[in-house]
């Protein structure tokens, strides 16, 4: 395979844009810009997705300018770049969702070619990645999310394919890292590229549908800094000192609709009982008040007010969604020098606060 694939890159260093078309039995169509970018010399695969979710720009901006900037003359192997995936979407501006068929696309792969739109384009995308040895699925807050800029690692599949999501992770300009170790914890689309050898992670950098010119950069340098680790480009990928999210998740959730006040920011660390904020009805007046239960930080909090309690196609509950905490590697216990949970912490199971299916968020 490396063989091979080394040849055709000394035959055919250079670009390829390409619209990858193909309908679904519905009618609508799916359309993915991929760029090609084949490098000079033998090496491995990389594949750079952007775009899944319509209000997350950052990776989008990063992915048009890694296309516009990556020298094949100095690229050792192939580079994939989706800008953006979930183009209906995108242009509709919808929230998290497919406008076709309401699905949550992070939840499908490898789709399915039988399937409803969503797992169609899911399939699509499977065919023009699968080729890659490593990926990096950029991902944002939405449009109503306040977002922490923090890079989960998916800790599922061969040991030597987590070294290598993590060593991807490592090059990120974030604070926090996260090893994520429970499989029902972790996108469908991540677990899967991990189990099939794939080594990735999912870049959480932007916020509220915002294109912030560090966020952006943050992404760019973050996919140079992988190819960098793995031999694809020159130069020695930076390693700053990162912290580490703990295993505890909690969601505050509206199970109500009404008017959101939140009481805290993304980034903030907060004391257990500390309040996340209250829900109001149209007057104003304390339908519900929201305190955290740990002591953690604050990946992303919902920065609309408008909560819709009854907006859950297929049971996903994203829109309810009010405050999302994470506890902090640094107080659990068990936990080595390198932050790294020990193998039984944050698994066996759901806990009650996780919510299930679809509704899980990140
Ligand atoms: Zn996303």
């Amino acid at each position: 395979m490396a063989t091979s694939r080394a040849r055709a890159a000394r035959v055919k260093a250079g670009i390829n844009k390409k619209i990858v078309r193909q309908r679904h039995r519905s009618g609508n169509v799916v359309e993915i810009p991929v760029a090609t970018i084949t490098g000079a010399k033998a090496g491995p695969t990389f594949a750079l997705i952007a775009g899944m979710h319509a209000g997350e720009y950052a990776g989008v901006l990063a992915c048009q300018k890694l296309i516009q900037t990556i020298d094949p003359a100095k690229l050792s192997g192939r580079l994939i770049v989706i800008p953006v995936f979930s183009t209906k979407a995108f242009m509709w501006r919808n929230m998290q969702l497919s406008p076709v068929d309401q699905r949550e696309v992070h939840y499908y792969l490898p789709g399915n070619p039988e399937g409803s739109y969503t797992e169609f384009q899911v399939d699509v995308l499977w065919s023009v990645i699968k080729s890659a040895n490593y990926v990096i699925d950029m991902h944002a807050g939405e449009f109503a999310q306040a977002l922490m800029p923090w890079v989960p690692v998916p800790m599922v599949g061969p040991r030597e394919v987590q070294e290598a999501s993590k060593a991807i992770a490592e090059g990120f300009r974030v604070e926090y890292l996260e090893l994520r170790r429970s499989v029902d914890r972790i996108p469908r689309l991540a677990a899967f590229l991990s189990e099939r050898g794939i080594a990735n992670v999912w870049a959480e950098i932007g916020k509220n549908g915002l294109p912030i010119p560090e966020h952006v950069s943050m992404q760019y340098d973050g996919a140079v800094a992988a190819m960098q680790t793995f031999g694809m480009l020159p130069g020695r990928p930076p390693r700053l000192p990162h912290k580490w999210i703990g295993s505890r998740r909690y969601q505050a959730t509206a199970d109500r609709s009404g008017v959101w006040y939140s009481a805290v920011k993304e980034g903030d660390i907060v004391k257990e009982g500390q309040l996340l904020g209250h829900l109001r009805d149209y007057f104003g007046e304390v339908l519900q008040t929201y305190t955290a239960p740990f002591r953690g930080i604050v990946l992303y909090y919902w920065s609309s007010p408008a909560i819709n309690h009854r907006r859950r196609p297929h049971g996903y509950s994203w829109h309810s969604g009010l405050v999302s905490l994470a506890s902090l590697a640094e107080d659990e216990s068990g936990e080595d020098s390198q932050g790294i949970p020990s193998p039984r912490r944050g698994e066996g199971g759901r806990r009650p606060d996780e919510g299930a299916g679809e509704g899980r968020r990140r």
